[in-house]
């Protein structure tokens, strides 16, 4: 089950970043977010970058970095299909808006997307999920579109994805 937290989340930064074209890209939304931390003049204004390299045995990970300024790297692995590629940016994206990450908190990693029981994996998902998938928007192009390879082509997602938003949603 998603958590209200995480998709409320998605939902803002969507909001606050998204040109409204399909498929969503990740990378503009994490580009149109700064970050605050702190106040006064303790006040840090943090980015985010997103960006991919061959990633051996790793789909991604989220990191806070320090150089050239203090900020946080989302990395995805561009060996991988790219819709695949898309989830991993919107789950690492996750990751960091989630707090999942910071100066305290080493690299997080991901090989599978499985959860394992572990919420801060969960929430990253049900963020990813609502994020490139809006319920509102899957909703509506379901109606449309009956096919599920064309729906997830629309959102830019693997057939598998868009299958288990859709029985998540309700609408399978
Ligand atoms: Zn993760």
């Amino acid at each position: 089950m998603a958590t209200p937290q995480a998709v409320q989340l998605a939902n803002r930064a969507r909001e606050l970043a998204w040109d409204g074209n399909f498929p969503i890209d990740p990378h503009e939304i994490a580009a149109g977010i700064t970050i605050v931390r702190g106040s006064g003049e303790d006040e840090q204004r943090l980015s985010i970058t997103m960006e991919g390299e061959p990633l051996d045995q790793l789909s991604g990970y989220a990191e806070f970095i320090e150089a050239p300024e203090p900020g946080y790297r989302c990395a995805y692995n561009t060996d991988e299909a790219l819709v695949r590629q898309r989830f991993t940016q919107a789950h690492e994206l996750g990751h960091v808006l989630l707090k999942h990450v910071s100066k305290d908190h080493t690299r997080l990693r991901d090989t599978t997307f499985n959860d394992r029981g572990d919420w801060r994996e969960i929430d990253a998902n049900a963020f990813a999920a609502e994020l490139i998938m809006p319920a509102e928007y899957v909703r509506h192009q379901a109606s449309k579109i009956p096919h599920i390879s064309e729906l997830a082509r629309f959102f830019g997602v693997s057939p598998t994805a868009i299958r288990y938003r859709l029985i998540n949603l309700g609408l399978l």
